[in-house]
């Protein structure tokens, strides 16, 4: 074999079992795989690790950092002009210009200041992204999302202000079993007639996907340990 294929193979193989266990979780809870998608989260990893998931036919990639993704996505763009980014970290309001502009996704609208900032950046540069609004689901301190009791204030502002707000983003409690938190969000979601999930990560993504997520955001299960 030659050597030079070998990273290709490598993301064809592992973009492969990840949807084969994608597809597994969805027949479980009598989804359609195609219900659920998958973002590839690349933070950390530069072009060399990257590229090979998109001759692999991957797409859908997650960024956590604004700065990091400016580095590396606009070349790639290039070549990939189909390519869609998702912002899946904090955001501080002062990046929200740069994150509008970079992102077609951001999971991370957690509080009405950074509601304000994107409703007046999108404004100015005439670019929509879709948001999910990311709820602090486990009530952990020192972690990012909005608190489960102020989340339909969060949302009436942000339909007051136009955002387009699609679901609901959580990243559950470490060293818990993560499917109640899944399925608080789920209930969450329903209740406030949002129809989009983004929850579950390598180590959690089909308890997640059995749980109606409809965004999953693998990251080591694709690229390796960061
Ligand atoms: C890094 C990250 C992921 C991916 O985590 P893995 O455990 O590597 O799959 C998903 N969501 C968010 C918000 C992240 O920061």
């Amino acid at each position: 074999m030659n050597t030079t294929d070998t990273p290709l193979l490598d993301a064809a193989r592992r973009l492969h079992d990840i949807r084969d266990r994608m597809a597994k979780a969805a027949r479980l809870a009598d989804r359609k795989p195609e219900d659920t998608r998958l973002i590839a989260v690349s933070k950390t990893f530069g072009p060399e690790a990257i590229e090979p998931l998109l001759q692999a036919g991957q797409r859908l990639f997650g960024e956590n950092r604004v700065q990091e993704a400016q580095g590396k996505w606009p070349a790639l763009r290039e070549a990939y002009p189909d390519i869609e980014l998702h912002l899946v970290g904090q955001l501080q309001s002062n990046k929200a210009e740069d994150a509008v502009a970079l992102f077609d996704v951001i999971h991370s609208l957690d509080r009405s200041s950074l509601a304000q900032a994107l409703a007046k950046v999108m404004a100015k540069l005439g670019r929509r992204p879709s948001c999910y609004v990311q709820v602090n689901i486990g009530q952990e301190e020192q972690k990012g999302g909005i608190a489960i009791e102020a989340l339909p204030a969060l949302l009436d502002e942000a339909q007051a202000l136009g955002l387009p707000v699609v679901g609901l983003m959580c990243v559950p409690p470490a060293e818990r079993e993560p499917a109640p938190y899944f399925a608080l969000l789920s209930k969450l979601a329903k209740r406030h007639g949002l129809p989009r999930l983004s929850m579950g990560m390598s180590g959690d993504f089909e308890t997640a996907i059995t749980l109606g997520a409809t965004e999953i955001r693998v990251g080591t299960a694709l690229f390796g340990g960061r």
